[in-house]
């Protein structure tokens, strides 16, 4: 037995609140009656319907994959690239990455059919810390990396301080290594904030998620996530 919010917001539908929202409202069915009243439970083999459009109830699953390069994170691509999804053949629910990375970005990315697990991870409330590698041109002043430590000026915003460690640089090469560490996540973000400060990325790559990381992995691997590590995300 589950709770009725709970299972709609499992099927990715909304989130929990929202969910609550719908039911009081009088938008959802179960077993063909309107089901107003909050606190019901519902089994597996019980017909829920939102708006008249039956919830699905697939089995969740839940993996980690090391997106190589060149792959895009979204289920469809209109150009035919490749995607994360392609990645999962055997899988046959449908699966879908929570966030993005850039094609040409690799590293970590969860993908799930738990629309409850992807609207927590998203809301920018839980923070979620990434950390990532970038390979930039140049090699970056104290000024460049303080910026980066208080607060970048983007187009869009000012950026959350970042934690920011100088892994190496080439002088013959004119390239550095550097390690950042950021919570929110708008598009091309870490791209941008070196770019604000005066050194482009060449190559940038995701290495830890909360608290999934690359080790045992290469780009291209995949592995379910445990039980156990689904519940620390939530
Ligand atoms: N920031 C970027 O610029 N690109 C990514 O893929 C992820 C974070």
């Amino acid at each position: 037995m589950e709770r009725l919010q709970k299972v709609i917001a499992a099927a990715g539908i909304a989130s929990r609140r929202k969910a609550e929202q719908l039911i009081s409202t009088g938008h959802v069915q179960v077993n063909g009656q309107v089901a107003k009243a909050m606190g019901i439970q519902v089994e597996p083999h019980d017909h829920i319907e939102v708006d008249g459009v039956p919830l699905t109830t697939e089995k969740k699953r839940y993996f980690l994959l090391y997106k190589p390069r060149r792959v895009i994170s979204s289920v469809h691509d209109e150009k035919g690239r490749k995607t994360v999804v392609d990645l999962f053949p055997e899988v046959n629910e449908r699966i879908y990455p929570i966030g993005r990375l850039d094609y040409n970005t690799s590293g970590l990315i969860i993908l799930t059919n738990d629309g409850e697990l992807a609207n927590l991870l998203t809301h920018p409330r839980y923070r979620i810390e990434k950390q990532y590698t970038a390979k930039v041109e140049g090699i970056p002043k104290v000024e460049a990396l303080k910026k980066l430590r208080t607060g970048v000026k983007l187009a869009a915003k000012t950026t959350a301080p970042a934690k920011v460690k100088l892994l190496s640089s080439d002088r013959t090469k004119n390239t550095a290594l550097i390690n950042l560490t950021i919570h929110e996540g708008m598009n091309h973000e870490v791209r941008d904030m070196l770019t604000a400060v005066g050194y482009p990325v060449s190559k940038l790559s995701r290495e830890r998620y909360a608290f999934l990381t690359t080790d045992g992995m290469t780009a291209g691997d995949s592995r379910p996530l445990q039980p156990q590590e689904v519940a620390s995300l939530k």
